[in-house]
């Protein structure tokens, strides 16, 4: 049943002097799975709200103390709570006069006895609602001069579960933007300060990063242009003063679940890029986004004639560790080494795991010189790490950009490929720096 989303037990006041209708709205209650306490008087019902909360009021037009409008007036006036719990009346009363005084006097809705099947309906969307909003958190930006209207507001949306950040102006609120993710900005036109909301909201739309972020504006403006133009701006919805407490949390909610609903996508899509990039193991990139990213790096060095470096190390006896030691041990030194690698890199270099115990890094304006050091800090940082307690080594071959307009990727890893088998030929755990290619063999493919 809808009211036991989140498993949310609705708890019904009914304040109905005939035990046999008691009855029938307490089965009624019941079969859509709420909790009904049947009281016959207004004292009574006074009393019950002191000592327990509840979601919904249901009161009969006729009570034994008092009639069903001024216990309704009462239930408004105790708190701000009571004041905002929805109240239905259920009356036999024909006088559409008597209906209106009941909804003046702060019922939310009037249900015939002769028509309990419209009060069953209530009932089913009250439950789904509630469970809707409960399942909605958010932070929004308010920006409103009145206190008494931001008062209000503020209560509202505190009620539905979202935390609100009230200014008072523009400036106040563009401040508050600098330090906060927000899921809404809700603001009045006419403000206290310079700036109006109306300029607020172009000042938001200015930057394409507030793109995703809604602005619901809230004015008296009777003007259809003016609002017209407020929604060209950048706002995305509109309310009018004075604001109708379910249409402004309609609107509210409604913005704020489609926002969500774009995060996460957006979330889902940087996932699938990274997990598309990076290998699983050692977190390092992986071989598909260094074929894809290395052949950039090197056209832009070429370009812009800056040095550029490609170190590839391949681990020393990495067979034996698997061997002796098995397949999961072998796993934890690759992803320390993997760590370590992540460790030296700067922001501007690639460190991708290449194949199964073969790294490959690409270091942007670094020379030959650099490199080699870079390289002996990386070896002898291996020789520390004692993964697992082991002693590892790993070899390195070095190689830098010829700055010669036939240089590739390819024909880069291919010279510092060769200088690894050279560093393992003369014993491992060595560097060897791969020589500048001569002008007749650059147009090696890899
Ligand atoms: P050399 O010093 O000549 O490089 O010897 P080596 O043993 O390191 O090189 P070889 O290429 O003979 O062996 C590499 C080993 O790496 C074999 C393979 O089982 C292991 N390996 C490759 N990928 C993984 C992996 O993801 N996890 C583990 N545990 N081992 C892997
Ligand atoms: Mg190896
Ligand atoms: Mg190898």
């Amino acid at each position: 049943m809808d009211s036991e989303n989140n498993n949310q037990t609705f708890k019904v006041l009914v304040i109905e002097p005939s035990k046999s209708y008691q009855l029938i709205l307490s089965e009624l209650l019941s079969s859509h799975g709420f909790d009904a306490s049947c009281v016959k008087s207004g004292e009574q019902a006074i009393q019950a709200l002191d000592k327990e909360v509840f979601n919904l009021i249901c009161v009969a037009m006729e009570l034994t103390d008092m009639s069903g409008i001024e216990l309704c007036e009462r239930i408004r006036r105790i708190d701000d709570t009571s004041c905002n719990l929805p109240v239905v009346m259920i009356t036999s009363e024909e006088d559409k006069s008597t209906l209106v005084d009941a909804l003046k006097a702060g019922a939310t809705q009037v249900f015939k006895k002769t028509d309990i099947n419209n009060f069953s309906t209530f009932l089913h969307q009250f439950a789904w609602n509630y469970s809707q909003r409960s399942a909605l958190t958010a932070e929004i930006l308010y920006v409103e001069d009145s206190p008494a209207g931001a008062a209000r507001v503020c209560a509202l949306l505190q009620n539905l579960g979202m935390k609100v950040d009230h200014f008072t102006t523009a400036e106040d609120a563009c401040d508050a933007f600098e330090h906060k993710d927000y899921d809404l900005i809700l603001t009045d036109i006419f403000l206290e300060g310079e700036m109006t909301g109306f300029q607020l909201v172009q000042k938001f739309r200015m930057d394409p990063e507030n793109a995703s972020i809604p602005i619901l504006a809230v004015s008296g403006i009777k003007d259809d242009s003016r609002r017209i133009e407020l929604l060209r701006s950048g706002a995305n919805d509109y309310v009018a003063k004075p604001v109708l407490d379910e249409e402004l949390m309609a609107r509210v909610q409604n913005l704020v679940r489609t926002k969500q609903l774009v995060d996460q996508v957006n979330e889902h899509k940087r996932y699938l890029q990274e997990i598309a990039m990076k290998d699983q193991l050692t977190g390092l990139y992986n071989r598909h986004f260094l074929m894809e990213v290395g052949p950039k790096k090197v056209q832009e060095a070429l370009r812009h004639k800056n040095a550029l470096s490609l170190l590839v190390v391949d681990l020393d006896k990495f067979k034996l560790i698997n061997d002796n030691h098995g397949h999961s041990v072998g796993d934890e030194v690759l992803e320390a080494v993997g760590r370590l690698l992540t460790s030296v890199s700067r922001k501007e270099d690639v460190a991708a795991r290449f194949g199964g115990e073969e790294f490959v890094l690409i270091l942007s304006h670094c020379d030959a010189e650099n490199a080699e050091a870079k390289a002996e800090e990386i070896r002898k940082a291996v020789l520390e790490l004692k993964p697992a307690g082991l002693d590892i080594s790993a070899s390195f071959g070095v190689a830098t950009c010829s700055l010669d307009s036939s240089e590739t990727m390819a024909s880069l890893f291919t010279r510092a490929d060769e200088a690894v088998y050279k560093s393992k030929e003369n014993g491992r755990n060595q560097v060897t720096i791969a020589e500048m290619p001569s002008n007749d063999d650059t147009e090696i493919t890899l």
